[in-house]
């Protein structure tokens, strides 16, 4: 049986490219929570937006830039991981709140300029924003006008804001969105971590603590699979038996 897709149109638009009917429930750690998913259209800046449960004035949100090794492979070396579950964490505590995920790998840069980035960081001692200007990117050229101008739009005039960055406040104050900081407070779990937690607050003003106690141990490195320790004896053995 062939699914046919809905031809009707809504308002000259097809039905196939609606997005107001993206509710659906989503099962984090052990609960659900209802989500809708809206797409955030910017070139530069652009993402998706993800609203959990009833939104309203005075939510929490959480503007989240993407990071790949922290995200997805859950590195150590950087607080972006631990900063978007914890995140996700209040929110889903609550029962309501609005994930903005934004599309600025790098801080705006890309992947590839991070990892040129840790390279030289690696090679120099410096630190991430320093080796940034060495390599000519910009230290950080995200823009957050399009996620306030979104949040706006959703009709909300005051959030709590999940953030230890001050440089998204403002955007979200011209959006005419008055804001409410909370600062996601994460342990460092690695020295590289505890470095780069340290360069944002000295070097963009980020609203994080200094950091007296060791970073957590670094736990033992994964071991290697075993493998066989002579693979053509297994296909000796396979085709004996045949
Ligand atoms: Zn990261």
């Amino acid at each position: 049986m062939t699914a046919q897709l809905d031809d009707t149109e809504y308002d000259g638009v097809p039905a196939v490219f609606r997005t107001d009917d993206t509710e659906h429930l989503l099962r984090r750690k052990g609960r659900e929570m209802a989500v809708r998913v809206r797409e955030l259209h910017d070139a530069r800046d652009g993402g998706t937006i993800l609203l959990f449960g009833a939104v309203a004035d005075g939510c929490l949100v959480r503007i989240h830039s993407r990071c790949l090794y922290g995200d997805v492979l859950r590195s150590d070396d950087c607080d972006c991981g631990p900063e978007l579950d914890h995140a996700m964490d209040m929110i889903q505590a609550e029962g309501a709140g609005v994930l903005v995920y934004l599309e600025q790998e790098g801080r705006g840069s890309g992947l590839v300029a991070k990892a040129r980035g840790l390279a030289h960081s690696e090679r120099t001692g410096r630190d991430t924003f320093t080796s940034y200007g060495d390599l000519g990117y910009p230290a950080d050229c995200r823009s957050y006008e399009p996620a306030a101008a979104a949040l706006a739009d959703l009709g909300l005039t005051s959030v709590r804001l999940l953030t230890n960055n001050p440089e998204k406040v403002p955007a979200l104050h011209r959006a005419g969105i008055d804001v409410t900081p909370i600062p996601l407070i994460t342990a460092p779990r690695s020295a590289r971590a505890r470095a780069y937690l340290e360069a944002k607050r000295d070097r963009r003003g980020h609203w994080t603590p200094e950091f007296q106690v060791p970073p957590v141990q670094e736990p033992e490195p994964p071991r290697p699979y075993p493998a066989p320790a002579d693979p053509g004896a297994l296909c000796a053995s396979a085709a004996d038996s045949r």
